[in-house]
């Protein structure tokens, strides 16, 4: 009995379960259960795939993202890798029984020295120079049988949209040679692999696939990139599936979903303009924040760009030149938030803008969180970290050409002997897959994990 995690960076349910020609995948379907399935907030793929594989969420992790601040210092945020995160990942349960097979999940980078054998994410600096694979060798063995082993598509912004297809498509089928090899040379037990590819070929191809993005044109030559490159990824995953047997349990995953962008929301400029944030001059063009841009002395407030804005506030005590009172710290908190949620769109209307206080939405709170986490208009709208821009809303992004941001929900398919559960389920979280696989192989849940198993819905 093996278990396999099909992860595919950013799959949205609305296309898996909609587009006819994914026949493996409805045969899947057809044979257990799918759904949504609901992401961490934020959705980001750093942290949610270590949410998915330790249950655990961002704040327990202390991950809140690719960077994250390091200490309570003006300078610059620490790049995430694998070794951030310490908690235990359902590789390692299913590792005390035999060998896994962990591809690309990330962070991956270092290798994780797992039982069996590890490759690194797309956060793995140039493969040429750097040990990517657990064991060493194995980097070997890849370059033989696929030449250079792509982690992603280095330059993927660009506007060569060609060029960008043909470099995914060599990517992922490279890929998914590698997972046969693998599947068919180790003695496996459980094997996951999160496929970045299909990540790439929205964030590069949404606005010619989604009639609703305001830059969507009819008739453009790239309308079905994104479904086509969904129907070759059913071809590979129907590959996969004749390497199993009945006895397998297979899960097909997402760590979000994926809709289209209007647009990015300059959220430092926005503070200047509120007077929370007071930069030493006014750039004369556009350029990212620097802290030694800002003038501290009258700063109660800035923010980091990305896809959803982290919010941190200038305390007195707490950072360098802090000019927050701690006994101030909750009012103006509450102030931010309030004017965060009011915010218009660029029509004027209202963008419904969410905003978290971490201490609300995570059981703890480890290393260090913002003090808010925006998402602006739903998601629909980009955090732009940059100052010197003339206008609150921009159609272009700060660090270069993308048309999607994540969804709350990305979506999964369970099947499998064990598997009783037919049909669309409701109500499945992210934090839920780790328990769940556990459960589905006869282990037991990990009191430490956060999510429930599907099985025990009832109990
Ligand atoms: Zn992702």
């Amino acid at each position: 009995m093996r278990t396999v995690l099909i992860g595919l960076d950013c799959a949205a349910p609305e296309i898996l379960f909609g587009e006819t020609r994914l026949t493996n995948l409805r045969q899947l379907m057809s044979r257990g259960c799918y759904g949504r399935l609901e992401s961490v907030v934020p959705p980001i793929t750093v942290p949610a795939w270590m949410c998915m594989a330790t249950s655990q969420d961002p704040g327990s992790l202390g991950v809140y993202g690719f960077r994250n601040r390091t200490a309570y210092s003006y300078d610059g945020l620490g790049v995430v890798t694998s070794q951030s995160i310490t908690a235990p990942a359902i590789w390692d349960y299913f590792g005390e029984d035999g060998q896994v097979i962990v591809v690309g999940v990330p962070p991956g980078y270092p290798p994780r020295k797992v039982n069996g054998v590890s490759i690194g994410c797309f956060l793995t600096p140039d493969t040429t120079r750097s040990e990517f694979t657990h064991p060493i060798e194995l980097k070997q063995t890849l370059n033989q049988l696929v030449g250079n082993y792509p982690v992603d598509v280095s330059g993927f912004r660009s506007d060569d949209k060609v060029w960008l297809k043909d470099q995914i498509y060599e990517m992922t089928r490279k890929h998914f040679e590698v997972i046969r090899y693998l599947m068919t040379n180790v003695d496996w037990r459980y094997l996951q692999f999160v496929e970045i590819g299909l990540d790439r070929v929205q964030h590069g191809f949404w606005k010619y696939h989604d009639r609703e993005h305001r830059q969507y044109v009819a008739g453009n030559g790239f309308e079905n990139v994104v479904r086509d490159y969904y129907a070759y990824l059913d071809e590979e995953i129907g590959t996969i599936l004749r390497l199993l047997n009945d006895e397998d349990t297979v899960l097909v995953a997402s760590d979000h979903g994926a809709q289209r962008l209007d647009g990015g929301f300059c959220v430092n400029e926005w503070l200047c303009r509120e007077g929370l944030l007071a930069l030493k001059e006014r750039p004369d063009r556009p350029g990212p924040l620097k802290p030694s841009q800002i003038d501290w002395s009258r700063t109660q407030v800035w923010s980091e760009g990305g896809y959803y804005a982290r919010v941190f506030l200038n305390v007195e005590g707490r950072e360098p030149a802090g000019i927050v009172p701690m006994d101030r710290y909750e009012a103006v908190l509450d102030d931010v938030r309030a004017r965060l949620e009011a915010l218009p769109d660029d029509h004027g209307v209202p963008m419904r803008t969410q905003v978290f206080r971490p201490k609300d939405i995570y059981r703890a709170q480890n290393r260090i969180p913002p003090d808010l986490i925006a998402h602006f208009g739903r998601l629909f709208w980009r955090s732009i970290g940059g100052v010197g821009y003339d206008t609150l809303y921009v159609q272009e992004n700060d660090t270069g050409p993308d048309d999607c941001n994540h969804a709350q929900f990305g979506a999964f398919i369970l099947s499998g002997p064990r598997v009783t559960i037919r049909g669309e389920v409701e109500g499945m979280h992210l934090l839920d897959v780790a328990p769940t696989l556990l459960d589905l192989a006869g282990r037991s849940i990990p009191p430490a994990m956060q999510g429930r198993s599907l099985l025990r819905r009832n109990s």
